[in-house]
């Protein structure tokens, strides 16, 4: 496990977001912030819906922010997690390459609590596929630490770490499939902030999109199905989760979804939490539980075409396997040696283990 991102922030910043954020919006647009308090919450969000919206504020911020730098969309990571640049380092140390932060970073977010200055994000990217190799070693020599896959960095960060590299590689992954107009196949041109793009020909505008994600733990009584698909990491099982549809309710997708990858009926659907999920692009992955349908068969008939394997698990069983604690050949993942599940930044994680330590 890495160290927390907070140790990679200098600590002189402590109370930076009260003295700058607060001033500002004093300043700008909440008038009534003299006399009426708002929440340090609602101030964070408040302000962060301005950074997003308003162009001149967000310029401001990024010359006093903190920036993530992806290479091919790959994070950078160091011994301390993720690399974090001030506005200064970053237009020293990327000098050779062709961007500027004013211009190509996105905003990600301001910590909670409100510790250090907004967090963005910036990705240096070749489109000759024959150069990534020589690209990712060339930005890992010059800003230190290596591009790290998504998916790993997911797995190794902590929680507030992994959301932020989460957000970011989706909206950047985001703008760069969405440069040109869906309506006239012209251009489009990314605000500063990165919370729209709009089309230099018809001014249409475009929001980064998101797919709802139904990620469900099926149980009946004291033992419920983990699944595992060909591309998890060996012996890694996890909930069952599917795409939502076009005019289906969530508990329509979890029905649905359970039928078609284990062949079973459930009822009793209950939302437990959720999550984004950068995966294939930008998931929301809403968990729930549902309950093996009385009279129902408890026979898994797999989908072979999107699962290699689906069993149903006893409670007990899944207790002494998650306390075993073995190494697995991906870190992060918890349980073992027979059976592991996905680590505790993912939702399936949360799923999994509360029901089974559920008294
Ligand atoms: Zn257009």
């Amino acid at each position: 496990m890495v160290k927390m991102l907070s140790r990679t922030v200098p600590q002189r910043i402590g109370s930076w977001f009260c003295k700058s954020s607060r001033q500002f919006l004093q300043l700008h647009g909440s008038t009534n912030y003299a006399t009426r308090s708002m929440s340090e919450r609602v101030d964070r969000l408040r302000f962060m819906q301005k950074l997003k919206e308003d162009e001149s504020v967000c310029q401001k911020f990024i010359s006093e922010g903190y920036f993530a730098v992806f290479c091919n969309l790959k994070p950078l990571i160091g011994e301390a997690g993720v690399l974090w640049k001030s506005y200064a380092d970053i237009i020293k140390l990327l000098s050779s390459f062709s961007v500027d932060p004013m211009r190509d970073s996105i905003f990600v977010t301001v910590d909670e609590p409100e510790e250090s200055p907004p967090k963005f994000a910036i990705n240096i990217s070749s489109d000759d596929k024959a150069q990534s190799k020589q690209l990712e070693a060339k930005v890992g020599s010059i800003l230190g630490g290596r591009p790290c896959s998504v998916r790993k960095a997911l797995f190794i960060l902590p929680q507030d770490t992994a959301s932020v590299v989460s957000t970011a590689y989706s909206l950047l992954q985001w703008h760069s499939k969405t440069q040109y107009c869906s309506c006239c196949g012209q251009t489009t041109t990314k605000d500063t902030s990165g919370f729209k793009r709009t089309c230099t020909s018809c001014s249409e505008t475009f929001y980064p999109s998101i797919q709802p994600i139904a990620i469900t733990l099926v149980t009946n009584g004291d033992q419920c199905v983990l699944a595992r698909q060909p591309m998890f990491p060996p012996k890694m099982y996890s909930a069952l989760a599917g795409f939502c549809e076009t005019g289906e309710s969530l508990a329509m997708t979890v029905e649905r979804e359970v039928a078609e990858e284990v062949g079973l009926e459930v009822d009793q659907i209950c939302y437990h939490d959720s999550q984004h999920w950068p995966f294939p692009s930008s998931g929301l992955m809403l968990g729930c539980f549902a309950k093996l349908k009385d009279g129902s068969t408890d026979v898994i008939n797999i989908d072979k075409a999107e699962l290699e394997d689906a069993r149903w698990v006893k409670r007990e069983d899944l207790r002494r396997m998650l306390a075993d604690g073995s190494a697995s050949s991906m870190p992060g993942l918890v349980g073992g040696p027979d059976l592991y599940i996905p680590p505790p930044q993912a939702i399936a994680n949360k799923l999994i283990t509360s029901w089974t330590f559920e008294e």
